[in-house]
């Protein structure tokens, strides 16, 4: 049994493909793969601690998808490029693009002085695409005194489809031959490479700023959060000090990590340290279901009850109360407060049904969700609703938005747990609520599986112990 077993892949899923990659690197070095998550799960302790900013696998996997190699150098361009050289080197310089670019502002900052090939960019039909669509495109240009020699631009695919799989690149080229110099386009859609990459952080500030400095985008982030969200709440008990590692699919366009936002993959397997206490979390998936993440006994990250009705970002996590909340006038607050900006969207904790979406005095527009168990959550202060009553609600559904009505000072989400009518806090409910289960055959897999994870795990703390490694410390 090795850790492939953890990584059974859907058939019909843009992830298909990265946990495929997973798959056929843990088919040929079963051994290597294990190994990468021993290392993950066993000897986090070290890299959580260490101030190592981002640690590449060892054992890198090789991609699933074979690269482009198209070489988009005209032997013209080199030739001019050589010749070019003796006099003074040409100029290569990189950007992202930005919200408020225009062709002239990118050109600048990239050091191109070319009103030639400005108006060109902004004229061509293939060339004018370079600033539609997503920002944070990968910008690269090659100048000789200021005129645009070559421009290669790294964006996100189009189509949804794509997006997960591919990227587009946009090739601007000036070519001289007998008919004289002019600009060539080129657009292709290239497949992204998709590799596993290993990051560890300490949190000093904020989960955030921890994966800043490991350089972990803030899809992943959000990810681990959302993992461990029934075991750790993160706006509460996060502590200096605590530490993380995580495996995660990251998706490469020519070789280099892709700039534009959503496009990072799956976590695969983590572990956060919260107060002291290791939380393990491994993908799985059971033929035929959806795949989940689960600790290290086979018990299901997912619970009936989501931790929070705020989907954790860089935004609902750093947004703080700046009011007095109006409460203690109102009435005994037997509820939680999240601030957030208006218009965040708020979401049902648990599958249930809209018992009541309205105006309530100082609840201003609220919605009541009536699950099963005799447990109701409300949801209060919102400015808009967007579910009506009687509708049936699953779990992470959107119910509305945060917002200040009713008897509020500020935009927040006023948040109740109530079961059989006795108010409850909502992280108690969360962490003791049922979770969902495996198949009984797969739990026998998955158990076996994570027996042998263990006693590696117990092998990398005795390696620990020892010295081989050194020895983690709390700051
Ligand atoms: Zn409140």
């Amino acid at each position: 049994m090795t850790a492939s077993k953890f990584f059974r892949s859907r058939a019909n899923h843009p992830l298909t493909r990265a946990l495929t990659a997973f798959q056929l690197a843990a088919h040929r070095h079963p051994r290597r793969v294990s190994a990468a998550v021993l290392v993950l799960l066993g000897g986090s302790a070290v890299t959580a601690f260490g101030v190592a900013p981002l640690a590449a696998l060892p054992e890198a996997t090789p991609p699933a998808v074979t690269q482009l190699t198209e070489p988009v150098t005209s032997p013209l361009l080199t030739v001019q490029i050589q010749a070019l050289e003796d006099a003074t080197l040409p100029l290569w310089r990189s950007d992202v693009t930005r919200h408020a670019d225009t062709v002239d502002s990118l050109l600048k900052r990239l050091g191109v002085d070319d009103m030639v090939a400005a108006q060109f960019i902004r004229n061509d039909p293939v060339a004018g695409t370079l600033l539609q669509g997503r920002t944070g495109k990968s910008v690269k240009v090659e100048a000789h005194d200021g005129r645009l020699m070559r421009m290669v631009v790294r964006g996100p695919a189009d189509t949804t489809s794509d997006f997960d799989t591919h990227f587009v690149r946009l090739t601007v080229e000036r070519v001289s031959d007998a008919a004289g110099e002019r600009f060539e386009t080129r657009r292709e859609l290239v497949p992204l490479q998709v590799t596993e990459r290993m990051a560890s952080g300490t949190i000093r500030s904020s989960l955030f700023a921890a994966a800043d400095a490991a350089g972990i985008p803030d899809s992943v982030t959000t990810q681990i959060a959302e993992i461990f969200g029934t075991d750790i709440d993160f706006r509460r008990e996060l502590r200096q000090g605590d530490a993380f590692s995580v495996l995660y699919e990251s998706y490469l366009a020519d070789d280099e990590p892709v700039t534009w936002t959503g496009s990072a993959g799956r976590v695969l397997a983590a572990r956060f340290i919260n107060q002291g206490k290791a939380h393990n979390a491994v993908w799985f998936q059971e033929a035929g279901r959806k795949g989940a993440y689960f600790d290290l006994t086979g018990r299901s990250k997912n619970r009936a009850f989501l931790a929070s009705p705020l989907a954790f970002s860089r935004v609902t996590s750093g947004f703080a109360m700046r009011f007095h909340p109006i409460h203690k006038t109102w009435r005994a607050h037997l509820g939680v407060d999240y601030g957030a900006p208006t218009g965040t969207p708020v979401r049902s904790v648990g599958d249930g049904v809209v018992s009541f979406a309205g105006w309530q005095n100082g609840y201003g527009n609220v919605v009541h969700i009536q699950h099963a168990g005799d447990r109701t959550t409300v949801y209060a202060h919102l400015s808009r609703i967007d579910v009506r009553r009687g509708e049936r609600v699953d779990q992470g559904s959107r119910i509305g938005a945060v917002g200040a009505t009713g008897w509020a000072t500020g935009p927040h989400l006023h948040f109740e747990f109530k079961v059989g009518g006795r108010h409850v806090d909502p992280m108690t409910i969360a962490r003791a609520a049922e979770s969902l289960q495996l198949s009984p055959q797969a739990l026998a897999q998955f158990r076996q599986s994570a027996t042998v994870i263990a006693q590696r795990l117990d092998m990398a703390d005795d390696r620990q112990t020892a010295g081989v490694t050194g020895t983690p410390r709390f700051e």
